[in-house]
C-alpha cells in the first residue's frame, strides 16, 4: 500500500539518501502531504464514502479527518487501534492526503504512455519533454555544484511522476483551503440531518487544518520564497534552451495520427544522442504517472528498431500498431515471438471468458484487473530492459 504512494516533503529536510536509493524511506515526521491515485485509494475506510479532508495514517489508511478524529476521541489512551489493520494510530502522526484522478483499465481501452527517463543512480524519472532531461549547463547556473536536484511540488511532471519533491507553502495552503471547503459543505449536511456528534467532529477538524494552515504560513521564509523563485525561472530558461537546440522533439500534444507519424521518423540531433549513455534509464508508463507500463516484447521491437533508446518515440498508444512504427524487417524478426504472445493472449482471454460463464456476478460490468496481456508489471519490464 505504502509504495504506491507519493510524498511532499518539508523543504527544509534533506532527502539525498533518498534520492539515490529508492529502499530509503522517508522520516513520517518531514512528510507534509501524501499523494495516491484514486485507482488506489477512492473511500474513507470508516463512512466508506470519498474522504472530506482526507488523512492517512502511518499505516497507510485513508479516512475522514472527522472520521478519524471521532474514532480515536474513543479511545482513553493518547493512540488507537487502526480499525483496518490495528497498527497504532497517534493524531499527530495523520497527513494529509491527496487522492489524484486515476481511472481503472478496462480491457480495450486505448491508454496513452510517455517514454520516461531515469537518470542514472537516482531515482528521478520524468517523461522526456521540454523541461526533461535537465540540460547540465543551465541547471548549473542555478544550482550549485554539489547540491543535488530535487522536484518541489511545481515542478513540471512532478505531480504525477516524482516519488517524492518539497511542498511548496503556497501549494499546501491552496489544499488547506479545499480541505476548508469540504468539511463546510459536510458542516451544511451535519446541520440538515441535525446531528450534533457530527458537526462537533467537523468543527474539530475546522480547527485543526486551521493550525495546519498555520504552520504551513510559517514556512514562507524567505529563503524558500527565494528557493521557489529560482526553480521558476531555470525551468523557463530550460524551456528556452530546448527549442533552441532539441527542434521539435516533443510530439506529445499533438493529434494521433500525426503523433504516430512522427514518432517514425529518427532523430538526428548529435547532441541529444549523448544522452543515451549506458546508464540512464527508459520505459514507457501510462501518462498520468500511473503503474502501467509497456510489455517487455515491444521494448525489445523497438528497441530493434530505435537502436537507442533515447531514439523511441516520446509517446505511444498502448494498442497501437507497431506496424505504424517499425519496419517489417524488426516485426519478420520478432515473428515467433509475437505469434507466441498472440497465441498467450487468446488462451487468456478464453480463460477469462469461461470465468465469467462460471461467475457472471463478479464479472458484469468489472474491471479485469490482470491486463497482463498488453501491460506487464514495472518490475518485470524494468528486467527486461536491463537485459535488452
Ligand atoms: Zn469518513
Ligand atoms: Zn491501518
Amino acid at each position: 500500500m505504502l509504495s504506491n504512494f507519493r510524498f511532499m516533503l518539508n523543504p527544509t529536510g534533506n532527502y539525498f539518501y533518498q534520492l539515490i536509493d529508492p529502499d530509503i524511506c522517508f522520516d513520517w515526521d518531514t512528510i507534509e502531504k501524501v499523494l495516491v491515485s484514486s485507482s488506489e485509494v477512492e473511500a474513507c475506510s470508516i463512512c466508506l464514502y470519498p474522504p472530506v479532508a482526507g488523512r492517512v495514517t502511518r499505516c497507510g489508511h485513508v479516512f475522514c479527518l472527522p472520521c478519524i478524529l471521532h474514532y480515536l476521541e474513543s479511545s482513553e489512551k493518547s493512540w488507537q487501534k487502526c480499525p483496518v489493520c490495528c497498527d497504532s494510530i497517534c493524531e499527530k502522526d495523520i497527513k494529509p492526503i491527496k487522492i489524484t484522478a486515476g481511472h481503472s483499465i478496462k480491457e480495450g481501452d486505448l491508454i496513452n504512455l510517455v517514454l520516461v527517463q531515469r537518470v542514472h543512480q537516482s531515482t528521478l524519472a520524468f517523461p522526456i519533454s521540454e523541461t526533461w532531461p535537465l540540460p547540465e549547463n543551465v541547471v548549473s547556473n542555478y544550482i550549485k555544484p554539489d547540491i543535488s536536484f530535487i522536484p518541489w511540488s511545481s515542478t513540471p511532471f512532478a505531480q504525477s511522476f516524482a516519488r517524492f519533491m518539497l511542498a511548496s507553502p503556497d501549494y499546501l495552503l491552496s489544499e488547506y483551503d479545499r480541505d476548508c471547503k469540504e468539511l463546510e459543505e459536510a458542516l451544511l449536511n451535519a446541520t440538515d440531518r441535525e446531528s450534533a456528534e457530527e458537526i462537533r467532529f467537523i468543527k474539530k477538524s475546522k480547527d485543526r487544518v486551521d493550525e495546519e494552515r498555520k504552520r504551513a504560513e510559517s514556512q514562507k521564509t524567505e529563503e524558500i520564497m527565494l528557493a521557489l523563485s529560482t526553480l521558476d525561472i531555470m525551468f523557463e530558461a530550460i524551456v528556452k534552451y530546448n527549442k533552441k537546440h532539441k527542434n521539435k522533439q516533443h510530439p506529445q500534444k499533438q493529434d494521433d495520427n500525426n503523433c504516430l507519424r512522427k514518432l517514425g521518423e529518427k532523430e538526428n540531433n548529435k547532441k541529444h544522442q549523448q544522452h543515451d549513455s549506458l546508464t540512464d534509464f527508459y520505459f514507457y508508463q501510462k501518462d498520468d504517472g500511473q503503474h502501467v507500463y509497456l510489455d517487455p516484447l515491444d521494448i525489445r521491437i523497438l528497441k530493434h528498431e530505435f537502436g537507442k533508446y533515447d531514439q523511441f518515440p516520446h509517446c505511444l498508444q498502448a494498442q497501437v500498431d507497431l506496424k505504424d512504427i517499425v519496419s517489417s524487417t524488426t516485426l519478420q524478426a520478432f515473428s515467433s515471438e509475437l505469434n507466441a504472445r498472440s497465441k498467450r493472449r487468446e488462451a487468456k482471454e478464453k480463460q477469462i471468458e469461461s470465468m465469467r460463464k462460471q461467475q457472471p456476478t463478479c464479472a458484469e460490468g468489472g474491471v479485469i484487473p490482470d491486463i497482463n496481456h498488453q501491460l506487464n508489471n514495472r518490475e518485470e519490464q524494468l528486467t527486461q530492459s536491463k537485459l535488452s
